[in-house]
């Protein structure tokens, strides 16, 4: 069983801690210990908090909430990519994904083990070609939903993420607020101590939002879905290119990268007949030497519902050559991923439609 909607300690930073054992009386060394049961320790209750007085541990209990999400399903086993759903406390779902640390993210080979974590239950920004899209936005994730998604997953794993991916369902940008006190709370010292360089956030392009990222001290990565490097073609696909074209996603990008001067990653779906002229292919390197962006082509991965395709292997490989030979540093991720819905929010369109919380997803 879920505990009720109480405020959910994994959503406090260690200031937020402080003022409210402050406000309890309580001296400020208390939130010390309980933000180390809670991310060093991993406890799993207030009640294993044994350093803590009695009658503090119940007022916690009374005010709040320890577990943010239940677990409903895992596809996948051992040292493949797992895809866990987890069931929200107003009956919603999100998705979750496991990347073992033998499948790098872009195709190489990684030490790390990666989770790609949702920022949104839905998402408003419709691309065409994606599953979380399809019934629009229900609400943002909260922080403590945020960082429950990676404690959960580690409890369920017995495994320590050291990478996170933000490229599950949702846009991050859109929730930034939430979205940066999860940061807060992933990369704090006394938090999950996860480096910012392990953190990508993937965006499709929210302009303003970018640039408040640059802002923040820390290094994060940051990744586009572009597909599509005109705006004739983006605007296909990807309904955020009418409120910021390419020209004004560009201008953020170069703020962002003469701001942290970490390597960006454009990110392309190759779609038949869509975006995978060779046209594009030009266009595109020459929009990433700018930058000096790294280029990940990802051959169509089919999203129940909608009709595009995946164009065949060798034009997939003509058209990354053509990046690359223009002297981009490129890879192409290949996924194989439909037997476990890995498309974000495949997983979670299926449980809600079932359960008739949301109607049947309506073709693009
Ligand atoms: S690709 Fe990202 S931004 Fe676009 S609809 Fe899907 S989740 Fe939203």
């Amino acid at each position: 069983m879920l505990n009720k909607p109480l405020p959910s300690l994994l959503g406090l930073t260690k200031d937020d801690m402080i003022e409210i054992f402050e406000q309890h009386d309580e001296p400020a060394y208390r939130a010390g210990q309980v933000l180390e049961w809670i991310y060093r320790h991993r406890a799993g209750s207030i009640d294993q908090m044994t350093n803590l007085s009695e009658p503090l541990r119940e007022k916690l209990t009374e005010q709040f909430r320890f577990k943010t999400m239940e677990k409903v399903k895992v596809q996948g086993a051992g040292d493949t990519t797992q895809k866990y759903l987890f069931k929200l406390h107003d009956g919603r779902y999100v998705e979750t994904v496991l990347i073992p640390a033998s499948k790098g993210l872009y195709g190489d080979k990684a030490d790390r083990l990666t989770a790609c974590v949702s920022s949104q239950v839905g998402c408003a920004y419709g691309c065409k070609f994606c599953a979380s899209g399809l019934a629009g936005l229900t609400r943002n994730l909260t922080a403590d939903e945020i960082v429950g998604q990676l404690m959960e997953v580690e409890a369920l794993s017995g495994k320590k993420i050291n990478n996170i991916v933000f490229m599950g369902m949702g846009e991050p940008l859109a929730n930034i607020k939430n979205l940066e006190k999860a940061l807060d709370i992933i990369t704090g010292q006394w938090g999950m101590n996860i480096g910012a360089r392990h953190i990508t956030i993937s965006t499709s392009g929210l302009a303003p939002m970018i640039k408040q990222l640059a802002d923040r001290p820390q290094q994060i990565r940051l990744a586009i879905s572009l597909h599509g490097a005109t705006d004739e073609v983006r605007d296909k696909i990807m309904p955020v290119n009418s409120k910021w074209d390419i020209d004004a996603l560009f201008e953020a990008l170069h703020y962002y990268k003469n701001k942290s001067n970490k390597r960006l990653t454009l990110e392309y779906i190759l779609i038949k007949g869509v975006n995978d002229s060779l046209d594009q292919a030009t266009i595109l390197a020459k929009r990433a030497k700018s930058l000096k962006a790294l280029v990940n082509v990802i051959p169509y991965n089919t999203v129940e519902g909608l009709d595009w395709v995946r164009p065949d292997d060798e034009h997939c490989h003509r058209f990354r050559n053509t990046v690359r030979d223009a002297g981009v540093t490129t890879t192409m991720r290949i996924e194989k991923g439909h037997d476990i819905d890995a498309a974000c929010g495949q997983l979670r369109l299926k449980q809600e439609t079932e359960e008739g919380i949301i109607k049947a997803p309506i073709k693009a």
